[in-house]
């Protein structure tokens, strides 16, 4: 893939990539049309990185589907598909990690300690390998694309990071490889993880400034579902992830959760501004 790339470059073509795990949906085509859109060669990658999975993870029961992903790049436009293997990325002895500092031992750090340095090490990998004028990150995993946005001004890479809105089903849902693992009742229930983030837009929106009182109005809606355990829901500040009590006009807020429906754990956010006069 290095030496495609490298021609590629040489041709004077940008190149635009988009990391994936794989079982590709709506969400990944996104990036890879957006991708297709702004560069002139398309790379998708699909790697399940073993490193970003803690031992009690699903790393081996992860969803996994290559013919069905390569269908979907193709059609959303990608030009190649790029499928390491463990030992290519991983080999024997393999020692260096990146790890990005506070930004990465928050909210998803607090409750998957080694995540991030799993994921900065394998995206600082890929973007060597790929050397992109771009590389697209989803909104839906937000505290991902701040990290990594962290990473590439820290370490210089030549990469500008693209962050795309998440992609939702119909009822609000925000697509993700792990929603297959629902039962149909928890997939029914898991709406009201939207319906909690739709009501603190609300909130924010008719004057609602202190985040307890956002913050307690969603656990309410999603603790009314059975088999629910909530790991956070948080209002933080949307480029520095430090919790913020009060909000403040002009302000870039993000409110990430993370809530367990049974076995399954989902993740998703929504970015507010604060209105300037309320
Ligand atoms: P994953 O395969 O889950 O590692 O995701 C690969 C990329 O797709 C990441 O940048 C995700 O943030 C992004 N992504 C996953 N789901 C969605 C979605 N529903 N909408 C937009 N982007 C998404």
């Amino acid at each position: 893939m290095q030496d495609t790339c490298e021609a590629v470059r040489l041709l004077g073509k940008r190149i635009g990539f988009v990391p994936t795990m794989g079982y590709l949906h709506e969400g990944h085509a996104a990036l890879i049309r957006r991708a297709r859109q702004e560069c002139d060669c398309v790379v998708v990658s699909v790697f399940v990185n073993p490193a970003q999975f803690a031992p009690t993870e699903d790393f081996s029961r992860y969803p996994r589907s290559l013919d069905h992903d390569m269908h979907v790049a193709d059609e959303a436009g990608c030009d190649y598909f790029f499928t390491p293997e463990s030992p290519e990325m991983y080999p024997e002895h393999f020692s260096t990690y990146v790890q990005v500092e506070n930004l990465s031992s928050v909210l998803e750090g607090t409750f998957r300690p080694t995540h991030f340095k799993g994921v900065t090490t394998v995206v600082a990998m890929l973007l060597l390998i790929v050397h992109p004028q771009k590389a697209y990150f989803g909104q839906k995993d937000a505290q991902q694309s701040i990290v990594i946005q962290q990473m590439v001004r820290d370490l210089h890479f030549a990469t500008q990071i693209v962050v795309v809105p998440t992609v939702r089903e119909t009822d609000g849902l925000a697509k993700s490889s792990r929603n297959i693992y629902l039962s149909q009742r928890e997939r029914a229930d898991a709406v009201v993880l939207f319906q909690a983030l739709c009501k603190a837009e609300e909130m924010i929106a008719s004057g609602e400034r202190t985040s307890q009182k956002i913050v307690g109005a969603m656990t309410q809606m999603v603790t009314s579902k059975p088999n629910v355990a909530i790991d956070y829901i948080s209002v933080v500040d949307a480029l520095t992830l430090d919790l913020l009590e009060t909000l403040k006009p002009g302000m870039q807020v993000l409110i990430p959760l993370a809530v367990r429906f049974g076995a399954t754990r989902l993740i998703d956010n929504t970015r507010v501004t604060v209105p300037l006069h309320s």
